[in-house]
């Protein structure tokens, strides 16, 4: 979790952060999508994984009001 600036909220409340699995070029099975899941996930955090962030929509989820905000660019947290 990581302190951002909440819209609704109108102040920096903590949010935790939701990727959700965009449409890709794995197979549909519960394993394929397991591991693109993964690929995604771990080329994203690690960086350098501009091509796996593609098959992912990252969000922001402000655990205050339970707004979510697409974050679909650069690194997760700094
Ligand atoms: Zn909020």
């Amino acid at each position: 979790m990581a302190k951002q600036c909440c819209e609704r909220c109108g102040k920096e409340t903590e949010h935790k952060e939701w990727i959700r699995q965009k449409p890709s070029k794995y197979g549909a099975s519960r394993k394929e999508k397991l591991k693109a899941f993964l690929d995604g996930f771990f080329s994203g955090w690690g960086g350098g994984g501009a091509a796996a962030i593609d098959l992912v929509d990252r969000y922001v989820i402000c655990q205050e009001c339970g707004r979510k905000k697409l974050q679909n660019y650069g690194d997760p947290f700094q």
